[in-house]
């Protein structure tokens, strides 16, 4: 059933508070890197510099595409990360792995990271009831596992719709909760070189929103595919994102046999 936008509880209000203290302290994450606190209210993470991995180098980012896997859109994007020998993170809807097992196998082969994006990705995620949202995470969750025999680590609520239940429920099923510092745009199917030009704002620790899935996604892979090798030319890498313990630890890795990546 669709969501109405009675929706306006405190915690989406919330939400919208802690996208604006955000965009305050981004400017200064890269100075304060957050350290991890007994008790500490679970949050999204919104930009790599904010939990900086040991060892590290500083000039990754992170690409990130949701609501796939798409049986037309999501094989060819993994053609382009593939002749590009980049690797991404792919936040998935529970439905479709279910409809389409083999591609998010496909994605796990191809060494990028798998998060869980709801079992159905509804609309006004944060105003559903509790169990409602557990369920959401939880459904989607079995369904990858049953799929690719792997447990995401990332959860990455349907529009970025936080909320303080939404992380303590993801939180709960151990989930790191992932936002994003760069949107694209292409979820309203702007021309190729808009999305490009996005994507060419990237700045080291950047976390880059696309789309693999939900709508006509040839663009994107356009601008993917022109995109790759521009930001390379920058002097930036790309990584996977994956959760680590304790919370606050992300890990950013490579994907596997990237060798010439990390030799960059
Ligand atoms: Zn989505």
């Amino acid at each position: 059933m669709r969501q109405a936008w009675s929706g306006w509880t405190a915690d989406t209000i919330w939400s919208s508070v802690r996208r604006t203290e955000h965009l305050q302290s981004r400017l200064f994450a890269a100075r304060t890197p957050r350290r991890s606190q007994p008790g500490r209210q679970p949050r999204p993470l919104f930009h790599l510099s904010e939990t900086p991995p040991a060892g590290t180098p500083g000039y990754f980012v992170a690409l990130t595409f949701d609501d796939g896997p798409d049986p037309q859109w999501t094989p060819p994007l993994l053609e382009v990360l593939r002749r590009h020998q980049a690797c991404a993170t792919f936040f998935v809807v529970g439905e479709r792995v279910r409809q389409y097992p083999e591609i998010a196998q496909r994605i796990v082969l191809a060494g990028h990271a798998l998060g869980n994006h709801t079992m159905r990705h509804p609309r006004s995620f944060a105003g559903l009831p509790p169990n409602r949202i557990r369920e959401e995470i939880q459904h989607a969750q079995d369904a990858v596992i049953r799929a690719t025999g792997q447990a995401p680590r990332l959860f990455r609520a349907p529009a970025g719709n936080w909320s303080r239940t939404v992380l303590r429920l993801a939180d709960e099923a151990g989930l790191q909760p992932v936002d994003w510092s760069i949107d694209v745009k292409d979820w309203h199917a702007p021309p190729a070189r808009h999305i490009f030009d996005a994507m060419l704002r990237s700045r080291p620790g950047d976390i880059v929103l696309c789309h693999d899935g939900g709508g006509d996604r040839s663009a994107t892979i356009t601008a993917v595919q022109a995109a790759l090798p521009a930001l390379r030319g920058r002097g930036l890498a790309f990584t996977t994102l994956k959760r680590g313990f304790p919370h606050s630890r992300l890990d950013a890795t490579l994907a596997p046999g990237l060798p010439s990546v990390l030799s960059r």
